[in-house]
């Protein structure tokens, strides 16, 4: 027996992981063991489905109406408002981010559920005139039903509630799986959404290995929806096991975004946004500037710009308000993002700045890794093709625009891009030409819950945010209502 708080919420109640299994986690801005969560088992993943699929099929949150749906989004963005501060130091402590950021993730989760508290309203049936006054013809939007909700380790709420906002508002019911490298935000967050009133059993979660306990969720036939983001190759095993279910599947996947840069643009901006885009979170966004395509006339004096800026970057606790950046999220990804570097100074790339872990011994235990820019690199490379996720930029020239645009395009994710230039024309001609599901011109990062978020190619399909995140957790169902029924006189009968 335990004395710790159970962690896994299934069909109303919280409880411990059904084998008594637990997982210890650690900050990785010290190394040490700081919460021990409980692991769920594939019989806790089965249980929780189970309580979400007769929450869905005999319960009341489908039909709820749309007004009480939206006061609950309400109520939990109220919750959420409330309790930012131990939220945010709750997710700096589990990945690393400075607090700073923590706390504009929790404002964004709240942007969210408010978002979809609006839009759930106003999105109404759709009346088809099919060409017979006596035939009324309706198109209904009808829950999707159980959804299973799998989200990564770098933007632990944020993702999740990318999922949990809409997937409530349209009247689904779920089984939330969090990162177990950065399971406590969510769990924080389910107490909230208990707290505000979610029906028994529409809001389950359950937290665990990805191989063990993901897969037991994704290879059910009871569930409607997996709406999954995460690596490649994970979504590459998910998408398989919901096929083999015929389940909807939506997956949002990694990015190697190009940040374009024309001579003509301002300087100091760009400089700060290209160094910004790619050393956020020390690199672990999915939509990192990480490919800074550069014109050839002004790339030696561009790139001696950010990596002077890149030095001046304070690293450290994320806990501590001097940091401006925090460690990588574990030993094991420090690790991988070592070997990225050595690969591509390997494959001919010229080290500018970083390429180590930081010397100030106040950093020794964490897992440190300094921005570093890698120059002289080309489209063959695989630092220049594979998503790295850590503090690396890699910068290739070019002289013509439409060498700017092949460039930018070469690769096989296509999440988000930048373009820098005072042309507007060209830079619209840029913006359209990039396949990349967000480009941002003369901007670089920004986002808002009004429009969708998404990839192109291998950085996934479907949306989240705006309304196409509220189409994905919905069915569409026509009506077709005869007021003067007559017989169809195909058959004669003769
Ligand atoms: P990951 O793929 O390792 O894990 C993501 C989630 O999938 C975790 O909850 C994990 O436990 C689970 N999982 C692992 N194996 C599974 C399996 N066999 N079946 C079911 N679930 C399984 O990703 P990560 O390392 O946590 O996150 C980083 C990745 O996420 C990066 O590639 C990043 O680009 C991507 N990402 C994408 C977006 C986006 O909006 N497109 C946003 C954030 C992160």
């Amino acid at each position: 027996m335990t004395d710790r708080t159970p962690d896994l919420y299934i069909a109303g109640d919280w409880v411990h992981s059904s084998d008594g299994g637990t997982r210890e986690l650690t900050n990785p801005a010290n190394g040490e063991v700081f919460a021990v969560v409980d692991e769920a088992t594939p019989a806790d993943a089965t249980r929780a489905v189970a309580a979400a699929r007769s929450a869905f099929d005999q319960g009341d949150w489908p039909a709820t109406p749309v007004n009480e749906r939206a006061a609950l989004l309400d109520r939990i963005a109220d919750l959420l408002e409330r309790d930012k501060e131990a939220l945010a130091r709750i997710e700096t402590e589990d990945t690393g981010k400075t607090l700073v950021e923590s706390r504009i993730d929790i404002d964004d989760v709240v942007s969210v559920f408010r978002y979809y508290s609006r839009l759930v309203g106003i999105e109404s049936d759709r009346l088809v005139d099919v060409g017979d006054p006596d035939v009324m013809s309706t198109v209904v939007r009808e829950p999707i039903g159980v959804c299973v909700l799998i989200a990564p380790w770098n933007y632990p709420l944020l993702q999740m509630s990318w999922k949990v906002a809409p997937a409530l508002a349209a009247g689904c019911t779920m089984v939330a799986k969090p990162s177990e490298v950065t399971p406590l935000s969510t769990i924080a967050f389910v107490r909230l959404i208990e707290e505000a009133g979610a029906p028994a059993g529409v809001v389950n979660l359950v937290q665990g290995s990805g191989a063990t306990l993901g897969a037991a969720l994704t290879e059910t036939p009871d569930v409607d929806l997996i709406s999954f983001t995460g690596g490649l190759a994970t979504g590459r095993i998910v998408a398989k096991a919901a096929a083999q279910q015929v389940t909807r599947c939506a997956v949002e996947l990694g990015g190697k975004n190009p940040h374009i840069v024309f001579a003509d643009t301002e300087w100091e901006s760009s400089v700060d946004q290209v160094l910004t885009g790619v050393f956020l979170h020390s690199g672990q966004v999915c939509s990192a500037g990480t490919r800074l395509i550069i014109e050839e006339s002004i790339a030696d004096d561009f790139v001696a710009a950010l990596a002077a800026r890149a030095a001046t970057i304070r690293m450290g606790d994320g806990l501590d308000p001097a940091s401006e950046t925090g460690p990588l999220v574990s030993q094991d990804h420090l690790a991988k993002v070592e070997a990225y570097v050595a690969l591509g100074i390997s494959e001919g790339a010229t080290l500018v700045t970083g390429g180590s872990r930081p010397t100030d011994p106040s950093l020794a235990k964490g897992s440190f890794y300094l921005p570093t820019i890698l120059d002289r690199c080309d489209r063959t490379m695989r630092i220049v093709q594979e998503e790295t996720f850590g503090p690396i930029l890699t910068v290739e020239r070019f002289t013509t625009e439409e060498e700017a645009i092949r460039l930018g395009n070469d690769t096989e994710y296509g999440l988000a891009a930048g373009v820098r230039t005072s042309d507007p024309g060209r830079g619209e001609r840029v913006a359209r030409a990039l396949r990349h599901g967000t480009v941002w011109l003369n901007d670089f990062g920004y986002y808002t819950a009004a429009a969708e978020w998404g990839g192109f190619k291998k950085s996934g399909n479907g949306r989240e945010l705006g309304p196409a995140g509220l189409a994905e957790y919905q069915e569409l169902k026509h009506i077709w209502r005869n007021t003067a029924p007559k017989p169809a006189g195909w058959f004669k009968g003769d």
